[in-house]
């Protein structure tokens, strides 16, 4: 099954359905924008990355060699940010600030902390490993070599307070968003801008100049961090070259993000950077915009921890059915009722793949065909903008299908019918989990980071410090880490957050 129709996907750049356009065939290079790690990744977020996760399957099964970059934004970037010069509180300054904040000793402890919290939530709603899970933090040198270039190019400038993107020196700016019209932008940026110096109220920071920031990197232009937009210019162009063939994120990403991510790229390297935009609407709980002062603010440990550890007690792969049961580009109000029809929908596939284990007995395969129909039926409505209702209304009636052969059920059907659930989870994921094992390689993401705990705990308890051990080994815990003693020294391996 590793061909099929091609992929035809909604353009926000040319707002039309169009089919993928691959820049070397065969090979899909994708970007999706990750989350700031300064809190738990909310449902919605994850919404987000869904849409991101079924597409990456989706290529995939259709047999194409994918590199899939989504990246961790582990830089404190403005509360501002939704315009394009973005002014206001650090958001992990503010974090660090708060009740929750206390517990960690400093910002860079509050992003490791959070980075391993969405990591956990990731693999337990099944969303698979990307090629390349890239850090701003890691990537400060290709970042201020970015603004250097702009710089000698003339696309950016200096003030006493930054380096800024000129605008004006792009004239396709706006292309992405609809956002052309000067005075429309000068509104939108005007109540936030706070350099007296800026040229043009449109431009917006490419590096700040701030030697009290919690985080900073020493450039060219002294101490400072990077604006918001030049992360993922400077990610996805590192990881899949200058002209990537599909870029993907939440609906509010579009402008400023997107649309500036476009004009540093295409600056730097006069090419298109990505030729497909996608871009997910937002999800509402029960009607209302998501939010913490309204307390429907849901995270995925929240709702699938136990009733004992005050969660929902949701089956993770339900929360992951129902989040796919609207279309990603409609807006999605997440119910109760939704939920319950998923947890339902989840236990049929459970005695299902009951009724094909113990099946037993000769005759031949009565169910092969009709699956093999319905499994073209869910790719080609994902092929088609990606939809997910009428995928999953196909995978409801192959569940009918094999419960309604009940008794006179087969050895050979039942096989088909195993086969036909295992490719159903290649694409869609909801059938059972991936294992996570791949995180408990030597290539795990944040090895590196738990060693240095881990080192920082050894050093501590020698020092006697065991209120700093035992703090490094609650946040280790924390994170999904367990710690095994030795009279060897301390060594350590993820739990796996899927029962
Ligand atoms: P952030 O951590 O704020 O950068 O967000 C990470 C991703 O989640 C981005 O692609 C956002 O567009 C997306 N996002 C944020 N809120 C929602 C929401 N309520 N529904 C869907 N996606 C969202
Ligand atoms: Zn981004």
């Amino acid at each position: 099954m590793a061909s099929g129709p091609p992929i035809k996907l909604y353009n926000t750049l040319t707002n039309s359905v169009e089919e993928l356009q691959l820049e070397h065939p065969g090979r899909l290079a994708f970007y999706s924008c990750g989350p700031t790690v300064y809190s738990y990744a909310h449902i919605g977020n994850f919404r987000s990355f869904l849409t991101a996760d079924l597409l990456f399957r989706l290529a995939r099964t259709l047999g194409l060699e994918v590199t899939y970059v989504t990246n961790i934004t582990d830089v404190g970037h403005l509360t501002e940010d939704d315009a394009a010069d973005a002014d206001g509180e650090d958001r992990m300054a503010k974090a660090l600030q708060s009740k929750e904040g206390e517990r960690f000793a400093n910002v860079w402890d509050l992003a490791r902390y959070y980075t391993g919290a969405l990591l956990q939530d990731w693999s337990a709603l099944n969303l698979l490993e990307p090629t390349v899970r890239p850090r701003a933090t890691e990537h400060m040198r290709e970042q201020i070599q970015a603004v250097e270039t702009l710089l000698e190019k003339g696309h950016a400038y200096e003030t006493e307070q930054g380096i800024y993107f000129s605008v004006a020196s792009f004239p396709e700016y706006g292309k992405l968003s609809g956002n052309i019209n000067a005075d429309a932008l000068d509104q939108e940026v005007r109540e936030v801008v706070s350099d007296p110096d800026k040229r043009d109220p449109r431009d917006f920071a490419l590096w700040k100049k701030d030697a009290k920031h919690l985080m900073q990197w020493y450039s060219p232009w002294g101490w400072g961090f990077p604006g918001w937009h030049i992360e993922c210019s400077v990610m996805a162009n590192r990881y899949l070259g200058e002209t990537l063939d599909l870029h993907a994120g939440g609906e509010d990403l579009t402008f400023p993000h997107h649309e500036c991510e476009i004009a540093q790229s295409e600056a730097i390297s006069g090419k298109p950077f990505a030729k497909h935009w996608v871009h997910t609407r937002f999800l509402q709980v029960e009607g209302q915009k998501m939010s913490k002062s309204l307390g429907n603010f849901l995270t995925v440990r929240e709702l699938t921890s136990s009733k004992d550890e005050g969660g929902w007690g949701v089956d993770a792969l339900a929360l992951r059915m129902a989040l796919m049961s609207g279309h990603y580009r409609k807006p999605f109000n997440f119910t109760k009722a939704t939920l319950k029809a998923s947890v339902k929908h989840r236990e049929r596939i459970a005695a299902a793949i009951q009724l094909l284990e113990q099946a037993e007995g000769d005759g031949p395969d009565r169910l092969g065909e009709r699956l093999e129909g319905l499994y073209d039926r869910i790719q080609q409505a994902l092929c088609d903008d990606l939809n997910t209702p009428e995928a999953l209304t196909a995978v409801i009636e192959g569940l009918k299908l094999i419960h309604g052969m009940s008794k006179g059920l087969n050895r050979a059907s039942a096989d088909a019918g195993v086969a036909w659930l295992n490719h159903v989870n290649d694409l869609l994921g909801i059938i059972h989990p991936e294992t996570p094992e791949a995180t408990e390689t030597e290539e795990d993401p944040e090895a590196a980071g738990i060693e240095a705990l881990l080192r920082e705990r050894t050093e501590a308890r020698e020092s006697r410090d065991f209120a700093r051990a035992d703090a490094i080994r609650e946040q280790l815990t924390s994170m999904g880490i367990e710690i095994m003693d030795s009279a060897e020294g301390s060594t350590w391996k993820r739990r796996s957050s899927i029962g």
